[in-house]
């Protein structure tokens, strides 16, 4: 029988299969290091069917920065424990306990807010204390506060579990995750334990760009926590290719709805595009150019995509069209074709985003 879903573009295939032996691999990976590993999935949006395979491979966690997509999750029957990757807003504390059972945290007034929430619900909740290395995102700058901040979560907060300190790097300052930032987290962790008078459970090292450190052996022995995203869903992460994981989980499929030759610089007086920029053109002669049925609010950036069709020129979009050249494709290609693209993170948090986008399911070969 059809499935009418399979009809419709752009369209975003998840191989459940390929996404399953993925995480099977890098956990298996990281059980050898003494690693537990968090699953990150706000990079898809958390779409159910996919975060059912995070929930079915045993993780010791999964997580999201979104607590709409945790509670979706709970709700859709996820059994794995959740985790609140972005450190939580203070007004959102009585759904953080509902919701996740574990927190990033940063902030003693938020910490505080959630102790109150917790009481009012009669439940518990863990939460991981986050140090800032340099990155200038999340965490606590200043270690004494750090410290004072996980005494009081200790001794004045009983219905919060101080489960360790962790930390994030490489997502806006873009420094690295190395064996000198970890044992610096480690130092952190030593000194809350001995303010606390115990051992912590979980020493958190960072997400994708700490998997490195795992994969060549120069893991500081003591970290024994990653939540980690992009790597599972792309197979890789700048500087480190991981040549055990599948590179093609994802394809987003567009359908071609004009195909003209043209000049390849416009006609006329130059001004702006449509979203302000003004733009530079080279001039290639006539070219055979298509336009594909997606644009901008669908993906980002059109420079983003990675077109697998060979011989095929991204020249630019807006809003709801992309251009491309396929004058070189080895394929002739023409109106109601669909092209395939593989996509890099940003891409990928985009496409799942948008209500225009039907996502669909493989697992071996076949349509879901
Ligand atoms: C997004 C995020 C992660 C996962 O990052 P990846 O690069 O996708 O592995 C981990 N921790 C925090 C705090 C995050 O915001």
């Amino acid at each position: 029988m059809r499935d009418e879903r399979y009809d419709h573009y752009p369209q975003l295939e998840i191989d459940l299969g390929k996404l399953q032996e993925n995480l099977a691999a890098l956990q298996e990976r990281c059980q050898v290091s003494g690693i537990k590993l968090a699953g990150v999935v706000k990079g898809f949006t958390a779409i159910p069917e996919a975060a059912k395979v995070f929930d079915r491979t045993g993780l010791d966690s999964i997580g999201s920065s979104r607590l709409e997509q945790l509670k979706r999750l709970r709700l859709s029957g996820v059994k794995t424990p959740l985790m609140m990757i972005r450190v939580p807003m203070r007004s959102e504390a009585d759904q953080l306990v509902q919701w996740a059972d574990i927190s990033l945290q940063s902030e003693i007034s938020v910490l505080q807010a959630t102790e109150e929430a917790a009481a009012r619900a009669g439940v518990g909740h863990k939460v991981i204390l986050m140090a800032d290395l340099g990155d200038l995102r999340e965490g606590f700058w200043d270690r004494e506060e750090l410290t004072s901040a996980a005494l009081a979560v200790e001794r004045e907060m009983p219905h919060l579990e101080l489960l360790g300190v962790g930390t994030n790097l490489g997502c806006y300052g873009t420094i690295q995750a190395t064996p000198e930032k970890m044992e610096e987290l480690i130092s952190i962790a030593e000194t809350v334990e001995a303010a606390i008078g115990r051992r912590l459970e979980v020493i958190s090292g960072g997400s994708s760009s700490s998997v490195r450190m795992v994969l060549d052996g120069t893991m500081p022995k003591r970290i024994n926590h990653l939540r980690v995203g992009e790597a599972l869903l792309l197979g890789r992460v700048w500087g480190c290719d991981m040549p055990f994981l599948h590179k093609d989980v994802f394809t987003l499929r567009a359908e071609v709805v004009e195909v003209k030759t043209k000049p390849s610089v416009p006609v006329g007086e130059l001004s702006v595009d449509a979203f302000g920029r003004t733009r530079t053109f080279v001039d290639r002669g006539r070219r055979r150019r298509a336009v594909l049925a997606m644009g901008r609010v669908d993906y980002g950036e059109c420079e983003d995509l990675i077109p697998r069709e060979p011989g095929l020129i991204i020249l630019g979009a807006s809003s709801d069209h992309t251009l491309v050249d396929v004058q070189n494709t080895v394929r002739h290609i023409q109106v109601g074709d669909i092209l395939e693209f593989d996509l890099c993170y940003a891409t990928l948090v985009y496409l799942s985003h948008s209500e225009s986008v039907q996502p669909v399911f493989r697992r071996d070969g076949q349509p879901q």
